[in-house]
C-alpha cells in the first residue's frame, strides 16, 4: 500500500491518507499540526499537567507517541493490516480522544481502541459491536442523541456523559503492557481533575478499567476504600474527593461480544447498572 494513498471517509467522502494528520478535515479531529508531541513517557506527564480544557487535552492525546509498541502496531493495522471489509477505508490510526460531554457528571472508563474500531474511525468505540451495544444502552437510558455510532461526523451527542479510556493507543491482542499502562495513566489523571468539579459517577467497564480508576483516584488524592474494592458487574464503591465529595464507582462487565454474545452481559443487565450512575 502507497504511503500516498488516501481513501475516501465513509461518511463525508472527504479524502484522507493514514494514519490521518491533524488539520486535515477529519470530523471532531482536535489537534492541530502546533499540537506538541509526547514522544516519552517524561514527556506525557509534562504534557498532560498542562492543558486547561478537555479539548486541549484530547488534542495532545491524539497525537502522542510515547509507545513504541502500540505506535507501531496502530499505525500497521491502519495501513497494511485492515479488516478486509474495511480495506477501502481511511483508517484514523492515532490515539483515539475522549468524546462526550465536556460538563459530563458520569464518566465512563473503558479499555482501549478496538484496532478496526476507534482505531479506524477515531471516535470512542464507534464502528464495532462493542460500541453499537453501549451507544443503544445510553441511548436507552437517555444519555445519547441516538442508539447507532457509524463513524465520527455521524450527529452523535451524548449528554451527561463522557467516555474516556485508561489506554489511547489499540494494543495487539487487546493487551495493553504494564508499562504501556502507566505511561499513558497521566492522560487519564489529568482528565479526572478536569472533570472532578461536576462529576458523580464513573462507570467502568471491566477489570482492566475498574483499577486504573482506582489507581488514578490515589494519585488524584481521593480517598479509595480499603481494602480495595474487587470488581464485578454490579459492584460499587465511594470514592471521596479532597474536598470531600463522595463519587460513585460502578462497576459493569464490559461490553465486549464476548460478554454480550453469551448473555455473561445482557441489555437488562447493563440497563440496571445504567440506572445507578
Ligand atoms: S497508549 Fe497513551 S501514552 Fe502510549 S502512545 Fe498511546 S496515547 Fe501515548
Amino acid at each position: 500500500m502507497s504511503e500516498a494513498r488516501r481513501d475516501a471517509h465513509p461518511l463525508t467522502g472527504r479524502l484522507f491518507g493514514s494514519p490521518v494528520e491533524p488539520e486535515t478535515g477529519w470530523p471532531g479531529d482536535p489537534a492541530t499540526t502546533d499540537t506538541p508531541v509526547a514522544h516519552s513517557a517524561a514527556d506525557v506527564t509534562l504534557l498532560a499537567a498542562s492543558p486547561r480544557t478537555l479539548d486541549d487535552l484530547n488534542a495532545c492525546i491524539t497525537v502522542c507517541r510515547a509507545c513504541p509498541r502500540l505506535v507501531e502496531w496502530r499505525e500497521s493495522v491502519a495501513t497494511t493490516g485492515r479488516r478486509a471489509s474495511f480495506a477501502d477505508q481511511p483508517y484514523w490510526g492515532r490515539p483515539v480522544a475522549s468524546f462526550g460531554d465536556p460538563a459530563a457528571e458520569v464518566l465512563i472508563v473503558g479499555l482501549a481502541p478496538a484496532a478496526n474500531g476507534a482505531n479506524r474511525t477515531g471516535r470512542m468505540f464507534t464502528g464495532d459491536r462493542s460500541g453499537d451495544w453501549l451507544f443503544a444502552g445510553l441511548f436507552r437510558a437517555g444519555y445519547a442523541s441516538q442508539p447507532t455510532a457509524f463513524a465520527a461526523g455521524d450527529g452523535l451527542e451524548l449528554a451527561g456523559v463522557r467516555i474516556t479510556a485508561p489506554v489511547r493507543c489499540a494494543p495487539p491482542g487487546n493487551k495493553p503492557t504494564t508499562l504501556e499502562k502507566s505511561t499513558c495513566a497521566p492522560w487519564l489523571d489529568r482528565e479526572l481533575e478536569l472533570t472532578e468539579p461536576r462529576l458523580r459517577s464513573i462507570l467502568a467497564l471491566g477489570l482492566i478499567g475498574w483499577d486504573a480508576v482506582i489507581r488514578a483516584a490515589r494519585r488524584r488524592g481521593w480517598g479509595v476504600p480499603s481494602p480495595k474494592p474487587k470488581f464485578t458487574h454490579g459492584a460499587e464503591a465511594a470514592l471521596t474527593t479532597p474536598d470531600g465529595r463522595s463519587i460513585r464507582l460502578v462497576g459493569s462487565y464490559h461490553v465486549s461480544q464476548q460478554n454480550t454474545f453469551t448473555g455473561k452481559l445482557t441489555e437488562a443487565m447493563f440497563d440496571e447498572v445504567l440506572s445507578r450512575l
